[in-house]
């Protein structure tokens, strides 16, 4: 039976099909050129499915048809490969606002002005990121850190705050979070929490509609001003002019800011001006994380769906997604999903199934120990004699940590067991290793850039 033919529940269906989605816009934003993506992708939403069929809306009559001439295969492709084939897709126009079938627990886009929530500038919280649904590790420790304390005493400890990471990485979350802990603290506090698209969509609304002032009045009159994927002004010249001075404006009344982007201060193609305000606070990036963290974060996003996972199936879960969230999010959803409607319970066999085919381009090779031995001690120019045994110097230490770390990620060995081929070593010793490496790799990009080589390598993939 395919995937498509499966019946799915109303919700879950939905669910799996906007968290696809959610993996099409990923793979559509390394594709298309940033400005088309903005104006023409980011716009569409999936309306729902129906057997094979899935129907994606999209407000704009241009965006309809370049979405049609252009990208037709490309989304059917991507779809395909999370929903399993065959889908057919219809691209529709629909009206700005139309609701679709299932947005409590998603963000929604601004929905223009209504004479109800004239005053209301801000876009709503998910209710589910808030500190105590984030997992910390070693990746992200420190922007939790800042982002606790910042929430704890806004505009005293770390002004502005800045955040970047890739996508998935749980910016949002953070930033999020902050605005809950404040409300549910000091509930009178005025958060406005932005996306850069929103902020430019307002100003631009404003300007069209000569209410300037009132846009200033609106964005002025906040105490903590969260201002997620600021990268969205990169090339919006009128908008990053007007966004400085609404900075300067809320940074003079002593209010906190928080930021967060896809990349460092220095990378971004912004006034200097603003960079070097940003750079006045504090800036934390979030690095994807580390098998133990994936693990964490499984466990966690399983209970709190009431899902029973092996440790076997998180196991396969955490070595198969490793660099984004959203999707390890997408895979437990979809696991879920088969799960209960095929009443069998969640096996390694079924995760394979299911999930093997939906990261099919994440080769899973069944990595040789002997294999990661040997290909770290040459690119540290080490002998793996050396490295078992028992020296303890600096050149041989470090090695031989991240041939353990690498063994933990990349095979299915246990801890006693990598102990075992590196002398005898005790289990604590390997997780000890896999803690100092994960640090090392959290806090020095040039680190972790050889891992990953290295990681590639060995999986027998292509080498950069
Ligand atoms: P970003 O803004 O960096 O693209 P998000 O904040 O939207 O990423 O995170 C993507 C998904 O992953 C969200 O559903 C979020 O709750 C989840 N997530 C990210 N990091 C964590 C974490 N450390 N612990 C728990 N969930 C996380
Ligand atoms: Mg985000």
């Amino acid at each position: 039976m395919s995937d498509s033919q499966l019946q799915l529940g109303e919700d879950e269906s939905y669910r799996a099909l906007q968290s696809s989605w959610e993996q099409v816009l990923d793979a559509l934003s390394e594709r298309v050129n940033k400005p088309s993506f903005e104006s023409w992708i980011r716009t569409a939403r999936p309306l729902g499915m129906d057997g094979g069929l899935v129907r994606i809306g999209t407000p704009s009559r241009f965006a309809k048809h370049w979405l049609e001439s252009k990208h037709l295969d490309a989304i059917t492709e991507l779809l395909e490969a999370q929903l399993g084939p065959p889908i057919r897709v219809k691209i529709e126009l629909v009206e700005e606002n139309e609701p679709v079938l299932l947005t409590e627990k998603l963000p929604r886009k601004p929905a223009g002005r209504t004479a109800e929530d004239d005053d209301v500038i801000s876009q709503p919280l998910n209710s589910r990121y808030v500190f105590d649904n984030f997992v910390v590790g070693p990746n992200n420790r420190l922007a939790h850190a800042c982002a606790v304390s910042v929430a704890e005493s806004p505009g005293k400890t770390y002004n502005p705050l800045f955040i970047y990471g890739g996508p998935g990485l749980g910016k949002t979350h953070l930033m999020q979070a902050i605005g809950h802990y404040v409300l549910d603290n000091h509930p009178g506090t005025r958060v406005l929490y932005v996306s850069g698209e929103t902020f430019t969509y307002h100003y631009i609304t404003a300007l069209r509609e000569h209410r300037t002032a009132d846009f200033r009045r609106k964005y002025r009159n906040v105490d903590i001003w969260l201002v997620d994927d600021i990268h969205f002004l990169v090339g919006k010249e009128r908008t990053e002019e007007e966004f400085f001075h609404t900075y300067n404006a809320i940074y003079d009344m002593g209010k906190q800011i928080v930021l967060t982007s896809d990349r460092a201060p220095k990378d971004l193609d912004l006034d200097t001006r603003l960079l070097s305000r940003f750079e006045c606070g504090l800036v934390a990036d979030i690095t994807p994380p580390d098998l133990e963290t994936r693990m964490a974060i499984i466990q966690s996003k399983a209970a709190s769906e009431n899902m029973t996972l092996s440790n076997e199936v998180m196991l396969y879960i955490a070595r198969l997604i490793t660099s984004n969230i959203r999707q390890i999010e997408g895979a437990l959803i979809k696991l879920h999903a088969y799960a209960s409607l095929m009443r069998a319970p969640v096996t390694e066999s079924l995760a394979q199934e299911v999930l093997g085919n939906y990261f099919g381009e994440v080769e899973i090779a069944v990595v040789d120990a002997q294999k990661v031995q040997q290909e770290v001690a040459k690119r540290f120019n080490v002998d793996v004699a050396a490295m078992k045994g028992a020296c303890r110097s600096k050149d041989i230490v470090l090695p031989r940590q991240v041939a353990m770390y690498l063994m933990r990620e990349l095979t299915n060995w246990s801890l006693p067991a990598i102990g075992r081929v590196f002398g005898g070593r005790d289990h604590t010793t390997v997780l000890h290793a896999c803690k100092c490496i994960a640090a090392k790799i959290a806090a020095d990009q040039a680190f972790a850039a050889l891992i990953e080589d290295l990681a590639r390598r060995i999986r027998g993939g292509k080498t950069c």
